[in-house]
């Protein structure tokens, strides 16, 4: 990639931007938050917008000179619109972590009271984790999934939410694999008197193209990130309906933030537009059966895949029945050594540390915009299965590393 002017200036930058540029295009990126954004994005987030402050909103701004501002930005809110439905949408967010923050603050007292799914289920740091200013601001208490089915134990939320009233309470989660009954935790807001905020950071593209249930127009809130299965550049988004409008617009600016990332929501406008595109829903169609398969595989060779298969664009592997000796640590680990980059994870009923895991995630957002398809992902999977056999195997390790490195040389991303 073009880095000429960088590689003048600064040269220790250049090199590591080149770096990450051969280590995307080498490796097999399954983080499952992780995704590859088009060269068109990726310009539009590299423009001079960097420069401009466009504090307000289109049509006003504390600022002269925001004529191309507001183009883009309404372009992003339009665009946005169109994907999802939602009658008020918030581009601003710099992450998807503010954009929770916004709802929180447009509608939370501090003290107040937020349920949320436990982070070793599958939650989220910003659902309130003790760590996160969620967790710091208000009263937080969690739900589980069900430790045996893996689903989401709507019984047990309800229950929770009959003794806790909540004043709001949040769905939408970064390490679950199914479908979720957005209705079902509408209605058990609805019978404590809670807001919901569903938070589909992780499949706002899946939404988006239709391949999974939209919470638009169930919950009250809707919060997402543009950068994991959309790919419109890092960043978060807010919907809302016209009621919450003018709550959520005061929270994200100036309650949560101050300027607006221009040059980022000039990627989000673009890569809405290329999620407009009758290619992307193939494109999302085509990450859940990969991921599909994905999981089919693991089952086939004895993992133990949480909840038995997969919804989504990842798939969760518990690994104390197939591995008891094999942490999540070690598999991510020694799968990184064969260019298959993905991460340890918490599984329900955790029983190792939240540091080293009993579990891995693994997505296939990324490798479905490279191209993969069903055959080339079953053997991705089994790549994976061999390595977690033989973590400490040099000839396996040596072998699946080079069959990785023909598999990216066969589907190129920038180059
Ligand atoms: C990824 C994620 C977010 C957003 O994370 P940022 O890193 O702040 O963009 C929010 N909620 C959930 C459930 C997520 O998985």
């Amino acid at each position: 990639m073009n880095d000429e002017h960088v590689r003048a200036v600064d040269p220790a930058v250049a090199e590591a931007l080149s770096g990450e540029v051969d280590r995307q295009e080498g490796t097999l990126a399954m983080i499952a938050s992780e995704n590859h954004a088009s060269e068109a994005v990726l310009e539009a987030q590299g423009s001079v917008l960097t420069n401009k402050y466009a504090e307000g909103y289109p049509g006003s701004r504390y600022y002269a000179g925001c004529e191309y501002a507001d183009e883009v930005e309404t372009l992003a809110i339009e665009r946005a619109r169109d994907l999802w439905g939602a009658e008020h949408v918030n581009v601003q967010p710099h992450s998807g972590t503010q954009a929770n923050m916004a709802v929180y603050l447009a509608m939370l007292e501090p003290g107040d009271r937020i349920l949320s799914l436990e982070l070793n289920h599958g939650g989220h740091l910003s659902h309130g984790h003790p760590a996160n200013f969620a967790g710091q601001l208000f009263e937080v208490e969690q739900y589980q999934v069900d430790a045996e089915t893996g689903y989401i134990d709507y019984e047990a939320l309800a229950e929770k939410a009959d003794a806790f009233d909540p004043d709001i309470v949040v769905s939408g989660y970064s390490a679950y694999p199914r479908a979720v009954d957005w209705e079902r935790i509408q209605a058990v807001a609805d019978d404590v008197g809670a807001y919901h905020l569903a938070d589909i950071a992780h499949i706002t593209g899946l939404v988006a193209a239709g391949v999974h249930p939209s919470p638009v127009g169930i919950a009250d809130f809707v919060t997402g990130s543009t950068h994991k299965t959309i790919r419109a550049g890092r960043g978060g988004i807010v919907m809302t309906s016209d009621e919450h409008a003018k709550a959520i617009d005061n929270a994200v600016f100036p309650g949560a933030q101050g300027g607006p990332l221009m040059h980022n929501i000039a990627g989000k406008a673009v890569g809405f537009k290329e999620a407009l595109q009758p290619e992307f829903t193939e494109y999302a169609e085509q990450v859940v059966s990969n991921a599909r398969t994905l999981a089919d595989t693991f089952a086939n060779h004895g993992l133990d895949v949480v909840s038995g298969g997969t919804d989504t664009h990842l798939v969760l592997v518990d690994l104390r029945e197939s591995h008891p000796d094999l942490s999540g640590g070690t598999a991510e680990e020694a799968l990184e050594r064969t260019g298959i980059v993905l991460n340890a994870n918490t599984v329900p009923g955790e029983t190792r540390s939240p540091f080293d895991p009993s579990g891995i995630r693994a997505g296939t957002a990324a490798l479905t915009t490279r191209g993969f398809e069903n055959p080339e992902i079953r053997e991705v999977g089994e790549h994976i299965v061999r390595v977690l056999d033989s973590p400490e195997d040099e000839g396996v390790i040596g072998e699946v590393g080079d069959r990785v490195t023909e598999l990216c040389a066969a589907h190129p991303l920038y180059r």
